[in-house]
C-alpha cells in the first residue's frame, strides 16, 4: 500500500509539472505569434543611436582638446566635459541595454524564425528574394552579419578551434600601437609570436577582428605580417572572452627600437634604404588592393607598426586603421593615426577622405626619420632628397606614389630582381628561390618553407629519441609543408635534396634507406608469414600419407614457427623489421630488446646494445650494424637452436625426414 501510494503521488507531481511545463512553453508560443513578423528592432535602432551619439560627442571632444593643445590653447574646460560625458555613458546603461536586446532578437530568431539568421544565398531561404532581402535588413539591424565574417575567417581555416592560451608556454604583455593588449608569446616549439587581444564583448573589437583578418589574408605579402591563426579563449587580464590574432613575432623589434638603437652615424645606407623599399612595397601592395593604410608610423613619436625581420627586413604590420578606398573617411574613425604623420591636408582638415597620398605623406616623414642624418656623399644626398621632398609634397597630387618611390634611383639600384617571400615558419623574408613552396590547392596560398627551416626540420624529423624510430622514419621518409594544418603533399625528395644542407641531406637519406630497408623487411615478414599460415593449412586439411609424415610435418612446422621465426622475447609475437639500430623495439607489446642476443630489456635497449657481448665488431655506432649482420647473428643464434632441437629427436629416421623438409627454409634465410 505504502508503495502504491508513493508511485501515484510521484506521477502526480510529475502530472503536475508537465502541465506547468506545457502552459510556460505555450503562452511563450502565443507571446511569439503575437509578435510582429520580422520581430520589432525598433527598441534596438533606438539604444543604437543613443549609443553612438554619445560615442560620435566623446570623440568630437577629444578631437578638441588635441586641437586646442595643439594652438596651446587652454583645454581645461573641454577635458572636464570629457570626463563628465564619459562618466554618463559609463552609469547609464545604455550599452549593457544595447548588446542585451540584441542578445534577445538573436536568441528569439534562433528558436522561432531561424530563416532570419539564414538569408544567404544558397540557403533554403534564398529562393525568396522577398524573404531574403527581408531578412538581410533584420540582420545587420540585429548587427549579426559578421558571423559572416567569421565563418570566412574559419573556412580559410585560420579559426583554430582547438587553440588556447596554453598552447604557449609563456607570454608577456607588450606596448602596443593601438588600443589593444599585446603579448609577447611563445610556443612548446620555441617560436614566439605577437597575440594581440579583442575583447570579444564588444561588438566592434569583434567585427574590427574579422575585418582585419580577411584583409590580411586576402593581402598576402612578404611585406605585411602573415595571420597564423585566430582563436577564442578567456582574456589574459580581466573576466570575459576574447578572441586573439596570432601573427610572428618579428625577431628584429619594430623600426623605433631600431631608430632608438642605431644612431644615424652608425646606420647603412644599404639598411635604410631596404627598409624604406620594403615600407614601399607594402604600401604598393595595399593601394594596388584599394586599401589606405592610414597609420604608417615608424614609432618615434608613438609605438610602431612597421617591424623588422631578423635579417633587417621591414614588415607593415597592425592593420587597425585599414580602409577600403572606397569607403569615406570622416577624421573622427582616424583619429587613432598619429598626428605626427598625418598628412597636411588631413591634419588642416581640408580633406575628408583618407587618400594613397596621405599614406604617401606619413611614409615620407618616416623616410626622414630613418634616412636621418646619415652621412652620405653628394649624389646619394641627392637622391635622398628627390625622394622625401617627393613624398613630403604638399598638394596630394603632386606626391609620388608607392611605385613612383620605387622607381627612384635610391630605391630601384639594387634592388632584389626575384620575387621575395616570408617564410612561414622564421617569418624572414628572402628570395623565392631561397626556399621551397608547398603545393596547397589554392593558388597564391603556397607556404613558403625557407631552406634554413627546411634543414632545421628535417634533422629535427630524423633524430632518433631514445629506443624511438624517428618521426621522419614513422612518417615514411616524407617531408610535408609546415605551415599551420596545411594539406597540400609531400615536398618530393629531388626538391629536398636541392633545398637543404649537406648534413640534413645526409640525415634524410639515411632516413629515407631506413624507411626503404624496414618496408623490406615488413615484406619478407609478410612472405614469412604467409609461409606459416599455409604449412599450417595444409596440416590441418590433408592427411599425411603416413604416420612417419605426420611427425616430420609436425617437426617442420615447429622448427619453422618457434626456431627460424624471430619472436619478441616478451610477448612472443612474430618480428622480422629491423632498421639498423640494435635496439628493438616490439610493434606488438612495445618491448625493448637486444638485436643481438635477444634479450628484453624493459623499455630501452639502448644501454645493453651498447656492451652486448653477442656483439659483432665494424658497427657504425654502438648501436648501429648493417642488415647483414643482423641476418648473420641471427642465423647462428637459429643454427644452434635447431641443433638443438634435432639433438631431442628420438628417431634417426624421423630427424632426416625433417631435415629434408626444412632444407628450402634454411636455403631461404642464407643458412
Ligand atoms: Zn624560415
Ligand atoms: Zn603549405
Ligand atoms: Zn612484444
Ligand atoms: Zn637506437
Ligand atoms: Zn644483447
Amino acid at each position: 500500500m505504502h508503495a502504491f501510494y508513493g508511485n501515484a503521488a510521484e506521477l502526480l507531481w510529475r502530472a503536475h509539472k508537465e502541465a506547468q511545463w506545457a502552459s510556460s512553453q505555450l503562452s511563450e508560443h502565443q507571446a511569439v505569434l503575437a509578435l510582429p513578423y520580422p520581430p520589432s528592432t525598433a527598441l534596438l535602432q533606438q539604444l543604437h543611436s543613443a549609443a553612438i551619439t554619445a560615442e560620435h560627442n566623446i570623440s568630437q571632444l577629444q578631437l578638441d582638446i588635441k586641437t586646442a593643445l595643439r594652438r596651446r590653447v587652454d583645454a581645461s574646460d573641454l577635458q572636464q566635459r570629457l570626463s563628465v560625458l564619459q562618466a554618463e555613458l559609463r552609469s547609464s546603461s545604455t550599452v549593457p541595454d544595447l548588446m542585451r536586446e540584441r542578445g534577445r532578437l538573436y536568441a528569439l530568431a534562433r528558436a522561432h524564425f531561424p530563416e532570419l539568421l539564414r538569408a544567404s544565398p544558397g540557403s533554403a531561404w534564398s529562393g525568396n528574394a522577398d524573404v531574403n532581402s527581408k531578412c538581410q535588413v533584420w540582420a545587420s539591424d540585429v548587427g549579426i552579419d559578421n558571423g559572416v565574417a567569421s565563418s570566412a575567417a574559419s573556412q580559410r581555416g585560420l579559426l583554430a578551434d582547438g587553440r588556447k592560451l596554453s598552447h604557449f608556454t609563456s607570454y608577456t604583455s607588450v606596448p602596443s600601437s593601438g588600443s589593444k593588449r599585446v603579448y609577447r608569446a611563445v610556443d612548446a616549439d620555441g617560436h614566439e609570436w605577437a597575440i594581440k587581444e579583442f575583447d570579444a564583448r564588444h561588438e566592434s573589437h569583434r567585427r574590427q577582428l574579422f575585418r582585419q583578418v580577411g584583409l590580411l589574408d586576402t593581402l598576402r605579402h612578404p611585406q605585411l605580417a602573415a595571420v597564423h591563426a585566430v582563436f577564442e579563449d578567456s582574456r589574459i587580464c580581466g573576466g570575459g572572452e576574447a578572441v586573439f590574432l596570432q601573427v610572428p613575432w618579428y625577431s628584429g623589434g619594430d623600426l623605433a627600437g631600431w631608430l632608438g638603437t642605431k644612431q644615424p652615424a652608425d646606420r647603412a645606407l644599404a639598411d635604410c634604404v631596404q627598409i624604406i623599399r620594403d615600407v614601399m612595397l607594402a604600401l604598393q601592395h595595399l593601394h594596388a588592393g584599394g586599401h589606405v593604410h592610414c597609420d604608417i608610423k615608424p614609432g618615434k613619436h608613438s609605438t610602431s607598426n612597421v617591424f623588422l625581420t631578423r635579417a633587417g627586413r621591414a614588415v607593415l604590420g597592425d592593420f587597425d586603421g585599414v580602409r577600403q578606398m572606397d569607403a569615406s573617411l570622416s577624421m573622427s574613425t582616424v583619429t587613432a593615426a598619429t598626428l605626427h604623420y598625418l598628412a597636411l591636408e588631413v591634419k588642416s582638415g581640408a580633406v575628408v577622405q583618407f587618400t594613397p597620398a596621405c599614406d604617401m605623406y606619413s611614409a615620407g616623414v618616416m623616410a626622414a626619420e630613418v634616412f636621418g642624418s646619415v652621412l652620405l656623399n653628394d649624389n646619394q644626398a641627392r637622391e635622398r632628397d628627390v625622394l622625401l621632398s617627393g613624398l613630403q609634397q604638399e598638394v596630394p597630387a603632386w606626391r609620388l606614389s608607392a611605385t613612383n618611390a620605387l622607381a627612384l634611383p635610391l630605391l630601384s639600384k639594387g634592388a632584389p630582381t626575384e620575387p621575395q617571400r616570408q617564410c612561414v615558419v622564421c617569418a624572414e623574408v628572402k628570395p623565392l628561390s631561397e626556399g621551397v613552396l608547398c603545393a596547397v590547392a589554392v593558388e597564391d596560398e603556397q607556404h613558403f618553407n625557407c631552406d634554413d627551416c627546411l634543414a632545421g626540420w628535417v634533422c629535427a624529423l630524423a633524430s632518433e629519441e631514445q629506443g624511438q624510430k624517428s618521426q621522419l622514419m614513422r612518417q615514411g621518409g616524407l617531408v610535408h609543408c609546415m605551415g599551420r594544418g596545411c594539406g597540400s603533399g609531400a615536398f618530393d625528395a629531388h626538391t629536398i635534396a636541392m633545398h637543404i644542407t649537406p648534413e640534413a641531406h645526409a640525415l634524410y637519406q639515411l632516413a629515407k634507406e631506413q624507411v626503404a630497408r624496414s618496408d623490406e623487411s615488413r615484406r619478407l615478414q609478410a612472405e614469412h608469414n604467409a609461409v606459416i599460415a599455409a604449412m599450417r593449412q595444409e596440416f590441418m586439411t590433408t592427411l599425411a600419407a603416413n604416420e612417419a609424415e605426420q611427425a616430420a610435418r609436425q617437426g617442420e612446422l615447429h622448427v619453422v614457427d618457434t626456431i627460424l621465426t624471430l619472436h619478441c622475447p616478451t610477448c612472443n609475437a612474430a618480428f622480422l623489421d629491423f632498421t639498423g639500430c640494435f635496439a628493438l623495439t616490439c610493434g606488438t607489446c612495445g618491448g625493448a630488446f637486444c638485436g643481438w642476443c635477444l634479450m628484453p630489456c624493459g623499455n630501452n635497449a639502448h644501454p645493453h646494445v651498447r656492451v652486448c657481448p653477442s656483439k659483432v665488431d665494424g658497427g657504425t655506432s654502438d648501436y648501429h650494424h648493417t642488415f647483414d649482420a643482423f641476418k648473420q647473428v641471427q642465423n647462428v643464434r637459429r643454427s644452434r637452436l635447431l641443433w638443438v632441437y634435432l639433438l631431442g629427436v628420438g628417431s634417426a629416421e624421423l630427424r632426416r625426414a625433417i631435415e629434408r623438409r626444412l632444407q628450402p627454409h634454411l636455403r631461404d634465410l642464407g643458412m
